[in-house]
């Protein structure tokens, strides 16, 4: 303590930092009622930070013995810009005391893209935390309701960044939300939405009829939600546990159906189908419970009545539907259950019991799909017999648009992205994924384990 320091100012504290290239990790603010320059925020794991001898409430004096009072922000950090080495500060410490925290033990997972330097609201862009959706982010503080303090998960790098806060965020994208909702709908009013159907394997030359699997506008694109940030926490499936169900989705077309009967055939033991329901007739040759479980048209009411369904619909006025207990008979035979489905039913599977694990299958460029796909065919409802046809150029286009609109909407929801462009190439990335499935820890909601 040097002897020039007033008497009255016994809490005036002298401090010497060696400034390297790296940010002190500290920002300032102006105290408007009292004129006094304040640590605004401390970075967690920054310069500053992790000399411990800085805290969020201290008045700033002097910097290198020049007082700061009458300077601006602007100002005082023209003056640490141009300082090398030590840096002297004269401060007077807040007397708030360090509330115990459980700093840095809460993760989350990105819902959306963002970029700090894209942000007119960050207080500081050179503090922000850029991350893409599906990121997931170690919370290192939420002492600001507006900003918080996050890293990459897994990185290094001891230094948090600025991130906007759950509730911030969610309030400006309400906000934002008309516009988000305009291109889908005026997309689903065309003649076919191009969300894709479902398959069974069991089933041979199963014609699409994609009138019956299309839903209400209000259905498809759900608009409750928000996507921000989802808590996780690792899982790592145990032995005597069931397999997590993996949904696979993707747009009509893309391939999704060959690349699952290719994972079917691979060990008809480890993977399975569910078996749908439907008040038509049995047909000779078909057995109850193999192509279809038959139940009588009141049967099939009650059930959607009761929640029974994950999806139906109607066609040749019959109904057909997926039911959560088919899931969980093949669940319940040690089988691994594939399940297309229209993205928006995602959501309603996300429970412990499933914990889903969703595949997009995505189209590659229009490019590649013209040149891929020549000599394919699709198997659509276009034509009246449903035969399938070769693909047309609107095909691909329509292919690329859904895609798009799947991606933008559901893709918060989606764990993994395989782009179907060479076929060999995305069944093998898709057996790897499996694998990695049944051993890997992956992060899966908290909501899920501690329901
Ligand atoms: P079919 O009566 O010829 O076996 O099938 C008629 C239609 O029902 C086909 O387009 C078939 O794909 C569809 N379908 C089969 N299973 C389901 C299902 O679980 N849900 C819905 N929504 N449609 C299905």
């Amino acid at each position: 303590m040097p002897d020039d320091i007033d008497e009255e100012e016994d809490s005036v504290k002298i401090i010497r930092l060696v400034k390297n290239r790296e940010p002190l990790g500290a920002t300032i603010k102006k105290d408007e009622p009292t004129g006094a320059v304040v640590v605004a925020r401390i970075m967690r794991g920054g310069a500053a930070d992790r000399s411990g001898l800085i805290h969020v409430g201290d008045e700033l004096r002097e910097v290198n013995g020049i007082p700061v009072e009458e300077k601006s922000p602007e100002e005082i950090i023209q003056i640490l810009a141009q300082s090398q080495g030590a840096i002297t500060f004269k401060i007077i410490p807040s007397i708030k005391e360090d509330t115990p925290s459980k700093e840095g033990k809460m993760f989350i997972k990105a819902l959306f893209d963002y970029d700090p330097n894209e942000d007119k609201a960050i207080p500081c862009k050179e503090a922000g935390l850029s991350f893409k959706k599906g990121d997931i982010l170690q919370i290192m503080s939420q002492d600001d309701a507006t900003w918080w303090q996050a890293k990459h998960e897994g990185d290094a790098n001891p230094r948090a960044g600025l991130i906007p806060s759950k509730h911030f965020q969610e309030r400006r994208l309400a906000l934002r939300r008309p516009e988000i909702l305009v291109q889908p709908l005026q997309v689903s009013n065309r003649k076919s939405s191009g969300f894709r159907r479902s398959f069974r394997l069991s089933r041979k030359d199963k014609k699409t009829n994609k009138s019956m699997y299309e839903c209400k506008k209000s259905d498809q694109y759900d608009t409750a939600d928000v996507p921000t940030y989802e808590e996780v926490t690792p899982y790592r499936r145990q032995m005597n546990e069931n397999y997590r169900l993996v949904v696979l989705v993707g747009p009509v077309g893309v391939g999704l159906n060959e690349l699952k009967r290719k994972l079917l055939i691979s060990d008809t033991q480890h993977y399975g189908v569910t078996v749908p329901h439907t008040t038509r007739p049995r047909r000779s040759q078909e057995s109850d419970g193999v192509e279809y479980v038959f139940v009588s048209k009141h049967l099939f009411e009650t059930d959607v009545q009761n929640n029974k369904f994950i999806e139906y619909g109607e066609y040749k006025n019959n109904y057909y539907g997926t039911s959560i207990d088919s899931v969980r008979s093949v669940l319940a035979k040690n089988k691994v259950c594939l399940l297309d489905v229209q993205p928006h039913t995602v959501k309603h599977l996300r429970t412990l019991e499933f914990k889903p694990y969703v595949i997009f299958i995505k189209p590659p460029s229009i490019e590649r799909l013209r040149e891929t796909r020549k000599n394919a065919k699709i198997i659509s409802s276009r034509d009246e017999q449903g035969a399938a046809k070769p693909f047309t150029e609107e095909d691909f286009q329509e292919m690329i648009k859904s895609a798009q609109i799947m991606e933008s909407q559901y893709g918060h929801l989606f764990d993994k992205t395989i782009v179907n462009d060479d076929l060999t190439v995305a069944f093998s990335e898709l057996k790897t994924t499996f694998d990695k499935l049944e051993t890997d820890t992956h992060w899966v909601p908290v909501s899920w384990l501690h329901s």
